[in-house]
């Protein structure tokens, strides 16, 4: 399960993002639905154990984020949370199959070379798996990071903005494959977006417009 209660981040002194108290089940399925500069990034975030918020709660299957060290709190995410964000950050001098090792290396697991080939497979880039990101298109890159994003099996699956640049066609496939990779995992998906065409695909929507609150 997961909870965030009575969250604010405060980038300066003049502006406070305040966020909705959020508790989810595992396994769960939410939309975080938002214009720009609603906080969204703020919370996936929070959410992902990047950025300690300064005041609240935030618990994942009973840890406590950010009561960890922060190499504890980086572990802990390697192997427990899967980021998807607008920025891939695939490394550029190295291949699609070895980005995807050194996600596993990193978090200190054990490498499964299969779970690598079936992940390529699913997500229909085998035949790029020795290309190197530069090679790829806009969505074969997307495709890649949301592999990344599952190859250690996370519990959490977090997605921000996912289809802002894709067509309407695009945009539905990528909504179908993070769902479908997060039932694989059995994991609590979690996407944000400021596009109304994602709504139609999740029963929990969170609507995070007009949050913001300005100190006085
Ligand atoms: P969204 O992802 O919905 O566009 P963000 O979470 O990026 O919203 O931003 C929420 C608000 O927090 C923004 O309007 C901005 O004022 C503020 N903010 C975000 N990042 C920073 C930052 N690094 N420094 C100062 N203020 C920031």
């Amino acid at each position: 399960m997961l909870s965030l209660k009575n969250v604010q981040h405060y980038y300066n002194s003049a502006t406070a993002v305040d966020l909705p108290d959020l508790i989810l089940n595992s396994g769960s399925e939410t939309l975080i639905l938002g214009m720009s500069g609603s906080g969204k990034s703020t919370l996936m975030h929070i959410l992902a154990g990047l950025l300690k918020p300064s005041e609240g709660l935030y618990t994942l299957n009973g840890t406590e984020l950010y009561s960890m060290k922060e190499s504890d709190r980086d572990q802990y995410r390697g192997r427990n949370i899967g980021i998807i964000f607008q920025q891939m950050h695939l490394i550029s001098t190295l291949n699609v199959f070895d980005n995807l090792k050194l996600t596993q290396y990193m978090a200190g697991l054990k490498q499964d070379i299969g779970w690598i080939e079936q992940l390529c497979e699913d997500l229909d880039f085998t035949e790029k798996m020795k290309s190197y990101p530069d090679e790829l298109s806009q969505g074969q890159k997307q495709r890649v990071s949301i592999a990344r994003a599952v190859v250690n099996k996370p519990k959490l699956l977090l997605a921000d903005e996912p289809t802002s640049s894709l067509d309407d066609l695009r945009s539905n496939d990528v909504i179908a494959l993070l769902k479908d990779q997060a039932q694989k995992s059995s994991a609590t998906l979690i996407v944000s977006t400021h596009d109304q065409r994602v709504k139609s695909h999740f029963s929990s929507v969170v609507n995070i417009d007009n949050i913001q609150i300005e100190l006085v």
